[in-house]
Order: structure tokens, then C-alpha cells, then sequence
């Protein structure tokens, strides 16, 4: 596997509104695309920090992922995404290490790439997503 970045960190928020807000007034960074990704049951908003992006998550179903996210543990940082070269590789040569995987194969996410996440249970609690274009 070979990662390369920090492709984005993933921030679940009740109201996404209020929290574009945050980030551009105090943070001074700016919005440059907000995506509902179906599948997810998620609105996101991107911000670009250098290399990597912040992603803002807001549900779009209290009974999706993120909604049952924000019920149990309250908003915040929800997961962690690496860039790498080829997300079904990357994810296999996790499990072939005895990483629990939640994605067995890549699927589409925001922005047309490829992901992939793999079970907090085994990466010490950080739900952790591997993203690219192949
Ligand atoms: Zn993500």
C-alpha cells in the first residue's frame, strides 16, 4: 500500500449551514463545493487545506450513517481519509493483516473517487477511509 496524503478529514455537523459559516468567517476558508452524496444518506461541503480537505458531513436521514453517528456520540470528527494509489489493493492488503474491513471492495464517494473504509474496531477506534482514482 502506499499513501500519500491526507486526502480529507471527515466532520460530522447537525447543521451544516451554521458550520460553513464557521469556517469560512473564522477559519477563512472557502466552500468550494457542496455534493449529497445518495447512497450515504449525506450533504457535504469541502474546504480545501492545502493538500488535503476538510468534509463536512451533515445527514440527510437521521437512520443514515452520520445521523446515527451524531445520535450516539455527538458532532465531530468522524473519520479519517488517506489517499492512496489503488483503494482495492490498499484494502485487501489491510485485511491480509487482519484489519476488519467495512468495504470488502471500493465504492463511489463524493467527487467520483474511489473508496473504501475499514472497521474502527481495527484501527484502534478511528474509522479510517482510503481514497483514490483507481
Ligand atoms: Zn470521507
Amino acid at each position: 500500500m502506499s499513501i500519500t496524503h491526507i486526502e480529507h478529514i471527515g466532520i460530522a455537523v447537525e447543521n451544516m449551514k451554521e458550520a460553513i459559516a464557521y469556517y469560512e468567517k473564522v477559519l477563512g476558508l472557502a466552500c468550494y463545493k457542496i455534493e449529497e452524496v445518495a447512497d450515504q444518506k449525506v450533504r457535504t461541503a469541502f474546504f480545501q487545506v492545502g493538500q488535503t480537505k476538510v468534509e463536512l458531513l451533515e445527514t440527510t436521514d437521521p437512520e443514515g450513517p452520520i445521523g446515527k453517528f451524531i445520535a450516539k456520540r455527538g458532532p465531530g470528527i468522524h473519520h479519517l481519509a488517506f489517499a492512496v494509489e489503488d483503494v482495492a489493493e490498499s484494502l485487501k492488503s489491510a485485511e491480509e493483516q487482519g484489519v476488519q474491513l467495512i468495504d470488502a471492495r471500493p465504492r463511489k464517494g463524493a467527487e467520483g473517487l474511489n473508496i473504501g473504509f475499514l472497521h474502527p474496531k481495527s484501527t484502534f477506534g478511528v474509522l479510517t477511509e482510503f481514497c483514490g482514482k483507481r
